[in-house]
């Protein structure tokens, strides 16, 4: 027999630090759990990792009723509610894995009020059978996770989604909480239009992630990068490889498996099981690597994402800001890394001629999306700041204070490129507009090969004009020249280059060009500093071995639970009590990301490492 609902203690604040172990909200929490706890709705667009899940579960907890929560990701609930189990909430889920038994079971408790919150799948939550019993239900409040996709402006719009707006209408003194991390202005007037929400309702928080370092490199040679990229920042660390095609996933996955990394592939030619036992594996091992297409990682809850690479390009910059935001959303330092090179414009401008070719477009609409994959390649090659270059993006103007990018941490040198980009533009136009990259840079550096000579471009007057730079770097250049509109790619042709209008007031000599001297790819060693740096801000120095001790015990109690090793404790958590060394219950009470239920639960196995290691003689002793 469940017990009936128990009574929570009203105050958000104490109920955050009882039940959660975190000392005090984020700023922009506040003002929307207040506004669920007064029967308000809202929607709450923020950013991935910025905490919105408190934002529904708290008022869930403080009002009376059960909190129903919908939310597509049904690999993920059953961790979901296990992690609001260890901290002794009462919650289940509802969806199409579990047996008719399971699911009677699961009704049996709403029924009984024994439940504090309900996930639920949205097709689900639309049966009859759910509503019979739905209809006699107190619900605390509806959340709708993921809300972009009830839009059909969205990039991920889900037809069942839109029938959430009849719950809405349904129960209309149940306040609402719609949440999601991306909604641009006309995704997010279009969620609120259809669940009845008013503009004073919508609450937009800021972009900026400050955790994440980006990086781009020019891609030279795809898998020794990545594989230096991992070998030297990421070994033992859990994180995504994102790739265009399913074939470039597993070929990558094997690279990986090959350098001994725990690698997976994933990708939608795989059937159902063979995903889930990757998503599993992903969220439950020590150190896992998935290789992506971007099917994989909508809602990903997995907080310890180390990193994000890039090996292909994404579709937009709104898609990199989104793919990327899956790294550390338990806030900790976590690397945004792609690779990019021409191979990378080329598919840009495939995708720009899909969208031409495509019938029913509208004129606008083709625009618009051309527009946004030409700024992913200035922003791949801006020499400014990235973060400031996303936060753009997203209308945010204002001052940033760059947690780390490349071009920050050492800016790109900008040189007079005046003269390369006329040879360039001008061998362009001498070919006739007609050839790809490697044709017009093997002209301008005078390669008298078969097919320079078949077309005659050895009597070309640019014939061999550019030596004095190598082939990457005239790639460089060509790619600089896209970012700045002045060349571009044949949408329909086969890479074929041409000149934009603008290329014309290059050739004229009434425009400077400025180009930045592409970095040679090199590993930064900076990097353990900084993550280290970052650590011993939480409370001076951590213990390494120790750290690793409590680790080890983590990964024992996860085991033993069945549960991926966050649900028992954060990294960050375990970092503060290596630093910290807490001897008494009380103490450990007081480290982030304990609360009560999992002090009771965990509080005697940890402590015991903790007082173990008292006595033991400091690590370099020896
Ligand atoms: P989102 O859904 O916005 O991506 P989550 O709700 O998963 O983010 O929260 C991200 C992380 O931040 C989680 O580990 C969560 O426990 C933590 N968190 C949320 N609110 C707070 C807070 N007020 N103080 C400390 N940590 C918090
Ligand atoms: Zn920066």
């Amino acid at each position: 027999m469940h017990a009936e609902r128990r009574r929570r203690e009203p105050d958000p604040l104490r109920l955050l630090r009882e039940v959660f172990g975190y000392e005090c909200f984020r700023p922009d929490q506040r003002p929307v759990i207040d506004r669920l706890v007064a029967g308000g709705s809202a929607l709450l667009v923020m950013p991935t990792g910025a905490g919105k899940s408190v934002c529904y579960q708290i008022p869930a907890l403080v009002r009376p009723g059960t909190g129903l929560v919908v939310s597509p990701l049904i690999a993920l609930m059953q961790d979901q509610v296990e992690a609001l189990a260890q901290n002794g909430i009462a919650a289940a889920f509802l969806n199409s894995s579990q047996s008719p038994a399971e699911q009677d079971e699961v009704l049996r408790r709403l029924r009984s009020g024994g439940l504090e919150l309900l996930y639920v799948a949205p097709e689900r939550a639309m049966t009859e059978r759910f509503l019979a019993v739905a209809d006699e239900i107190e619900w605390s409040l509806l959340a709708i996770d993921e809300a972009h996709c009830i839009s059909q402006w969205g990039h991920e719009f889900r037809p069942e989604y839109r029938q959430l707006g009849e719950l809405r209408a349904r129960w209309p003194e149940v306040p609402c909480l719609a949440v999601t991390a991306t909604a641009d202005a006309a995704t997010r007037a279009d969620v609120a239009g259809h669940l009845g929400l008013g503009p004073e309702s919508i609450f937009v928080t800021g972009f900026d992630r400050p955790n994440l370092r980006y990086e781009v490199v020019p891609k030279v040679d795809a898998r020794r990068q990545l594989v230096s990229f991992l070998g030297t920042r990421h070994r033992g660390h859990a994180g995504i490889v994102y790739c265009g095609t399913r074939k470039r996933c597993e070929q990558v996955a094997g690279w990986l498996v090959q350098e001994g990394f725990d690698a997976q592939a994933y990708h939608a030619g795989m059937d159902t099981s063979e995903r889930a036992g990757v998503q599993r594996h992903f969220l439950r091992a020590e150190a896992p690597i998935v290789v992506a297409t971007i099917a994989f990682g909508m809602g990903i809850d997995k907080p310890d994402v180390r990193f994000v690479a890039h090996l292909d390009v994404p579709k937009s910059v709104e898609a990199y800001y989104q793919e990327s935001g899956r790294a550390g959303r338990d806030g900790e330092p976590a690397d945004c890394w792609m690779a990019f090179g021409w191979q990378d414009v080329v598919r840009i401008s495939q995708m720009i001629g899909e969208i031409e070719a495509a019938d029913g477009t509208r004129r606008v609409h083709r625009q618009v999306e051309r527009r946004k994959l030409e700024q992913l390649v200035a922003w791949a090659e801006t020499a400014g700041c990235r973060r400031e270059a996303l936060l753009r993006y997203f209308g945010e103007t204002g001052e940033v204070h760059c947690g780390g990018c490349d071009n920050c941490e050492s800016p790109p040198q900008t040189r007079d490129g005046t003269i390369e980009a006329q040879k360039l533009l001008s061998c362009v136009r001498r070919t006739g507009e007609r050839f790809g990259v490697v044709h017009v840079i093997d002209v301008l550096r005078g390669e008298a090969n078969e097919k320079v000579r078949r077309f005659g471009h050895d009597r070309l007057p640019t014939f061999g004009i550019g030596a004095s730079l190598d082939a990457l770097q005239w790639r460089s250049v060509g790619r600089q020249l896209v970012a700045l509109g002045l060349l571009r790619v044949d949408p329909a042709g086969h890479g074929a280059l041409e000149l934009t209008g603008e290329a014309w007031e290059v050739l004229r000599g009434e425009r400077e060009v400025r180009l930045k001297v592409d970095r040679s790819v090199q590993t930064r060693k900076a990097r353990g500093s900084r993550s280290r740096k970052a650590a011993a801000e939480i409370e001076g120095p951590v213990d390494d071995a120790l750290y690793e001790a409590l680790r080890g015990l983590r990964l024992e109690l996860a085991q033993e639970l069945d549960v991926p090793a966050y649900v028992v404790f954060h990294d960050r958590t375990l970092r503060e009590m290596a630093a910290r060394r807490p001897q008494t219950l009380d103490e450990l009470a007081a480290v982030h990301g304990v609360g009560q239920s999992k002090l009771e639960r965990f509080g005697p196995a940890f402590l015991q490492c903790l007082r173990a290691w008292h006595g033991a003689p400091p690590a370099d002793s020896a």
